[in-house]
């Protein structure tokens, strides 16, 4: 990938906030369920990245967290391994919920209610990162889903339909799909991770991230808000304030932001 890894190790990292996080140096010793230890293995990562060493542990503290580092230092998995390994542990209980008309009212179609929310600026990253989500969902019953514009709302009810427990989106079709609540609803989020925020702010798009970061559960403490980004702006760091609880942390790889 033409990342030099033994490089990155070396990089520094700051981390600010009102909680300190002790990094994590290995895989092993990060507390993850056991379908996830073998997922990573099977993705080739045997070292975690800076950001992972700091985000792993941050995550399965339940904090708030803002990343700040260099694109290609592993972000992704910094955010989609804790949360999917949290989830793995009752991956069969959602499964149940899921496939259970009991759950459904008289005439109702099957309606997404995702655990995890991923905003992020296109199609191409959306892809991405719904394809690294699935190769850590392997042999686990979690659903990861991908939807983006572009393409007819229609063609992707269906895949919807399926099962989504972690839900991947570009900020405006993310809208339509809120605007229609019988095939959406975010009741049930407890993490939402905005990702490549200061692209998204750069876009034009700063109106939707807002209605998006409002959209889900309000009350205080039930979502986990987690920012990931390789500059932060002022405009991001305002929506940052807006949105983080009093337990988070602020993290940066490098020079980056
Ligand atoms: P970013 O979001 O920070 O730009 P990505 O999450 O896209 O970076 O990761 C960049 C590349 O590094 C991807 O190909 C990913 O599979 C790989 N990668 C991530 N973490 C590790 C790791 N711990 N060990 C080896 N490769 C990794
Ligand atoms: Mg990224």
């Amino acid at each position: 990938t033409g990342i030099k890894f033994d490089r990155i190790q070396q990089i520094s990292v700051t981390q600010e906030g009102n909680v300190r996080i002790d990094p994590i140096t290995s895989f092993d010793n990060a507390g993850l369920h056991p379908a996830m230890r073998e997922n990573v293995k099977l993705a080739g990562y045997n070292v975690p990245t800076p950001i992972q060493q700091y985000v792993l542990p941050a995550i399965f503290k339940g904090y708030d967290v803002v990343a700040c580092a260099q694109t290609g230092s592993g972000k992704t998995a910094a955010f989609l391994i804790p949360i999917l390994s949290k989830l793995m542990g009752k991956a069969k209980k959602l499964a149940a919920y899921r496939g259970n008309p009991a759950n459904m009212k008289e005439g109702e179609r099957y309606r997404a209610e995702p655990l995890v929310l991923i905003v992020c600026p296109n199609r191409e990253l959306a892809t991405q990162i719904f394809d690294e989500a699935r190769r850590f969902c392997y042999r686990t019953m979690l659903r990861p889903c991908v939807v983006y514009g572009g393409c007819p709302l229609r063609e992707q009810i269906p895949l919807l339909e399926k099962g989504c427990d972690l839900l991947i989106a570009t900020p405006g079709r993310l809208i339509d799909f809120m605007n229609r609540p019988a095939l959406l609803t975010l009741k049930r989020l407890k993490y939402m991770v905005i990702d490549e925020a200061d692209e998204m702010l750069h876009s034009d798009w700063e109106n939707d991230l807002k209605q998006i970061m409002s959209g889900g559960d309000q009350e205080e403490g039930n979502i986990t808000y987690l920012m990931f980004s390789a500059t932060f702006p002022k405009n991001a760091r305002d929506l940052a304030k807006e949105h983080l609880a009093h337990d988070h942390v602020r993290i940066r790889v490098g020079r980056a932001g």
